[in-house]
């Protein structure tokens, strides 16, 4: 009896599913560098680009896409002309200046509240759903890949992550995937939250600046809201030692897991021109210090 419940567990274990997702304070910290060498050495896993408003791990990923499909966002007014008897109600009740004096609605400042629709006598204006962006599974040289594009002056990238998550998650279940590893979106604005929200482990990328520290400490509280420890590693910690020292510290006082520094490198920059990972393009000291990252994180995931 006891060894069958051994087994269950074990199978258990095996379907789990986790979630590694990268963030920072603020873009520009390079945690796109440290995503895509993640790619690189990471096996058995998906990877998914959740910062949906600045998307550019594809860049490096070199996408084969197999397969697209519409985001709806929402939805938007759609006024029938043929229909309406110029009546003006519509123009009176939009809150958001959408319907112009000719009776057209321009799309953009259309937020899809339906009072519109609501109240036109006539019925002559229908609620429609609005594409927002597009979500893709792709093939790449590291394995499947889950992304997206969010339309232009569209919003909503919250749903959107949420969504690509979701999409992930799916294919990871299908294909015995025991990890899914997301680029997440910088800040703790919507988007983020949307990655936060049932991930199993958070890196946080900062930079030994003021506005860094700052930044990775409202990073950390917005983690443990969520019940996530949140590990921290610092890039270009030798641009000012004292400062990387005191993000150390933070971290060791707030039980915060350090998992480590990454050195100024130009080869960083000279990787994503060539559209390769920092593990493919050197074997440097930037590569050796995320590869040490990267056995500390597959201990805490259990991978
Ligand atoms: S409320 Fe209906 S009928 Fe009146 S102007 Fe608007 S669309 Fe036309
Ligand atoms: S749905 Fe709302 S925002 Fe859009 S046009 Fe109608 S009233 Fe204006």
């Amino acid at each position: 009896m006891e060894e069958k419940d051994t087994d269950i567990e074990k199978e258990e274990d095996m379907s789990k599913i986790n979630e590694l997702i990268v963030i920072s304070g603020k873009g520009g910290t390079g945690k796109t560098t440290i995503v895509s060498a993640f790619a690189s050495l990471a096996k058995n896993k998906i990877m998914a680009d959740c910062d949906v408003d600045a998307a550019d791990l594809h860049l490096i990923m070199n996408p084969e896409i197999r397969h697209r499909e519409n985001f709806i966002g929402g939805t938007r007014a759609v006024l029938n002309q043929d229909k309406c008897i110029k009546c003006g109600k519509c123009i009176e009740l939009c809150r958001f200046d959408a319907i112009k004096d000719d009776f057209c609605i321009e799309e953009p400042y259309c937020e899809g509240c339906s009072v519109c629709s609501y109240f036109c006598p006539v019925k002559a204006i229908t609620m429609e759903d609005s594409i927002s962006g597009e979500i893709f599974i792709s093939d790449t040289r590291f394995g499947p890949f889950v992304h997206a594009k969010l339309g232009i002056a569209q919003e909503n990238s919250g749903k959107l992550v949420t969504e690509v998550r979701k999409k992930a998650k799916k294919l990871a279940e299908e294909n015995k995937f025991n990890l899914i590893i997301i680029d997440g979106s910088p800040g703790t604005g919507c988007p983020v939250i949307a990655s936060l929200a049932g991930a199993t482990s958070v890196l946080i990328v900062t930079e030994p600046t003021l506005s860094g520290i700052h930044d990775m400490k409202r990073v950390v509280e917005l983690s443990k809201n969520f019940s996530i420890n949140p590990s921290v590693c610092i890039n270009k910690y030798d641009i000012n030692i004292e400062l990387s020292k005191k993000i150390e510290d933070y971290c060791m006082k707030n039980s915060v897991d350090f998992y480590g520094r990454l050195p100024y490198d130009e080869n960083t920059t000279k990787a994503m021109v060539a559209r390769k990972t920092i593990i493919e393009y050197s074997s440097g000291e930037f590569s050796n210090s995320i590869k040490g990252i990267w056995i500390k994180l597959e201990e805490k995931l259990e991978i």
